[in-house]
């Protein structure tokens, strides 16, 4: 799956085929053969180097395939099959994509995001019925609103493009997977975590648009891990005042 991911969010924002040219080495353009194909495990045999050219292997490809099994491999020791694993691999697969494409072509793309959404949608009605649907329904269309909205009043304040069409899109996946409370505490703990990246990035180095889409899915993640933790500390919170 991480093999997988890594090509989409590579070759999906650049409008290229996932599915042609199959692998290759981007720099002899040689076709891989099927023992270079295994994640992993090809790239310590091969010492990171393509044996055409022997050029260096992008560390990206083994670094997203570890991350990709550690993931998947916790959602099952946290979660056993339940509702829960497969929110997590939905979450953890997107966070891939998102963190690859967003970083690197500041793109959130359209089609893993939509599968994600209609997943949990549909999960949330088999495991919870019609009730837990609608509401997972209704919190994606109220986040979406609201981060219209944003959108809409920093693009006037600001008389530019305050946040990308990707991010409100991603308000609808928060508010499907963590409802309205923990969704709008995604917002806030993904915009301080965005803060001291796009500080640094926008002053120090000039740049003129920083992602915001990582920041979001991160806080997703780990709104969703910590998600009884978090419930409490807002009830306590709400009651405190
Ligand atoms: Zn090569």
């Amino acid at each position: 799956m991480g093999s997988f991911y890594l090509v989409l969010a590579t070759r999906l924002p650049k409008e290229e085929s996932i599915l042609t040219p199959p692998s290759h080495c981007d720099n002899c353009k040689k076709k891989l053969k099927f023992y270079e194909l295994i994640p992993v495990i090809s790239y310590i045999f091969l010492k990171g180097k393509c044996c055409g050219c022997k050029k260096n292997i992008s560390k990206l490809n083994i670094i997203v395939e570890l991350c990709t099994g550690i993931l998947f491999g916790l959602g099952f020791y946290l979660y056993n099959f339940s509702y829960e694993l497969f929110a997590f691999l939905i979450i953890s697969s997107l966070m891939i994509i998102i963190f690859i494409s967003d970083f690197k072509y500041l793109v959130i793309l359209d089609g893993p995001l939509f599968i994600g959404i209609v997943a949990i949608i549909i999960l949330k009605f088999i495991y919870f019925g019609f009730n837990a649907f609608i509401n997972s329904v209704l919190s994606g269309i109220i986040l979406f609103i609201f981060m219209l909205l944003v959108k809409k009043i920093g693009d006037k304040v600001f008389k530019k493009e305050s946040l990308g069409w990707g991010d409100v899109k991603l308000a609808i996946f928060i508010g499907v997977v963590l409802g309205l409370r923990l969704g709008f505490c995604a917002f806030i703990i993904g915009s301080f975590l965005a803060l001291p990246y796009a500080l640094y990035y926008i002053n120090r180095k000039k740049e003129k648009e920083v992602p915001y889409g990582p920041f979001l899915i991160g806080a997703v993640f780990i709104n969703f891990i910590f998600m009884d933790q978090i419930s409490n500390f807002i009830n306590l919170l709400f009651l405190a005042s």
